[in-house]
């Protein structure tokens, strides 16, 4: 009888087996100058905005020149991508965790080749598609969540507040001039996927009204169980509500608890919360990662609301531009935004940013906030 063998042998169960199907180890894709000093790097320096060396203890140099991305990229500019790293690189590029493309070469004369070629590309309307910058003291990419193109509870668009806000911040991603390095960050829902909460300024898409019920379908689109279930807050309990002269099973939220999260809608399609009015910009300032100077801290609530304004977001834009050229002029060096601040007085950034400040801001976990309000009586209140 003839059968067709599977290719299993159960004397050898783990012959011919795939086990690791993720992504190869990270070490196969160095270029080979990479690999030849693996751990051996005595020290780095920027050359200028956007061009680094990397020097390593056996002579070999890496000059690396490091140019904006974007966060959601077609397949012809990726094509392209690939034909300049090929072109300059023997095929070799890297990706930043802010999605910043870096260009690396094995020796100084082949640098500005490499930078002319990069400049020389333009977008239809003019702009540069590979603009060159992003080190050191300055702006470097925004990283940013999924927005309008793929997610489902967005309250503001992301690629295109983050563009629009780069446009007016491009001067910042091509120099070093301000105190120390900000870096500004957008999530589109607070649920934060982008988790924003530690960047020198953050964008922050929110709702700022409790989810609509479509009961009519509600029973049928969804597991009841499962969207009371979601709610972080409990605020949604089961219901039976009149339809068209029949009790239907359904669901009823509890206004005063919701926080306007979105994770109902999630689970249940026929509970949108997304609404032209309610949605809204929050900005926040003052995180970061890093422990130099001091703590990393979280970012505050320094505007609660901007209109969600597309396409070009312009109160939002302008308050961000506003809030770096204030610091840009005023802090020390090497003072990250948060803790210039936290020098000056929180009270005194809403005075020089020009921001209404209510007791409703920074640390509104707690009121009042303990930590950030100075309370003692050395206080002065400006004007
Ligand atoms: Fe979706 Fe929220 Fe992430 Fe934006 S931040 S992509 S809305 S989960
Ligand atoms: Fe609960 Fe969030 Fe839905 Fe409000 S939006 S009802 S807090 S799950």
């Amino acid at each position: 009888m003839a059968f067709i063998s599977s290719g299993y042998n159960p004397d050898k169960p783990m012959e011919n087996r795939i086990t690791d199907i993720g992504p190869r180890k990270y070490d196969n894709f160095f270029p080979p100058v990479i690999k030849n000093n693996f751990g051996k790097w005595l020290y780095h320096e920027i050359l200028e905005p956007g061009v680094l060396v990397h020097v390593s203890e056996t002579g070999d140099e890496v000059y690396t020149v490091r140019v904006g991305g974007c966060r959601l990229m077609s397949v012809s500019h990726i094509r392209e991508i690939c034909e300049i790293a090929d072109k300059h690189c023997d095929g070799y590029l890297r990706f930043t965790t802010r999605n910043n493309i870096e260009f690396m070469v094995d020796s100084k004369d082949k640098v500005e080749p490499l930078k002319q070629d990069l400049l020389s590309r333009k977008q239809p309307g003019g702009c540069y598609k590979f603009p060159i910058g992003g080190t050191g003291a300055g702006i470097t990419n925004i990283v940013h969540t999924q927005g309008w193109v793929h997610c489902h509870t967005p309250a503001i668009d992301a690629s295109g507040p983050v563009k629009t806000t780069m446009d007016v911040l491009f001067d910042e991603f091509t120099n070093m001039r301000l105190p120390a390095k900000v870096r500004i960050s957008l999530a589109c829902c607070l649920n934060m996927c982008g988790a924003v909460h530690c960047s020198d300024i953050a964008i922050l898409g929110y709702h700022r009204k409790p989810p609509l019920m479509d009961h009519e379908i509600l029973d049928k689109v969804c597991e009841i169980p499962l969207a009371i279930a979601s709610c972080p807050t409990a605020a949604i309990k089961p219901s039976k509500v009149e339809v068209k002269g029949e009790k239907v099973p359904s669901v009823l939220v509890n206004e005063v608890r919701c926080m306007f999260c979105g994770n109902c809608y999630t689970m249940c399609p026929a509970m949108p919360l997304t609404d032209h009015e309610g949605d809204c910009v929050v900005l926040m300032a003052g995180g970061k990662v890093s422990n130099r100077i001091s703590m990393p801290k979280f970012s505050k609530v320094v505007v609660a609301y901007l209109p969600n304004n597309p396409p070009l977001w312009p109160e939002t834009t302008g308050a961000i531009k506003k809030m770096v050229e204030v610091y840009a002029a005023d802090a020390n060096k090497y003072e990250r935004l948060g803790e210039w601040a936290e020098r000056i007085g929180w009270e005194k950034f809403f005075e020089k940013c020009g921001f209404e400040f209510t007791h409703h801001l920074i640390d509104d976990f707690r009121d009042p906030a303990y930590f950030t309000w100075r309370q003692s009586t050395q206080f002065k209140f400006t004007e």
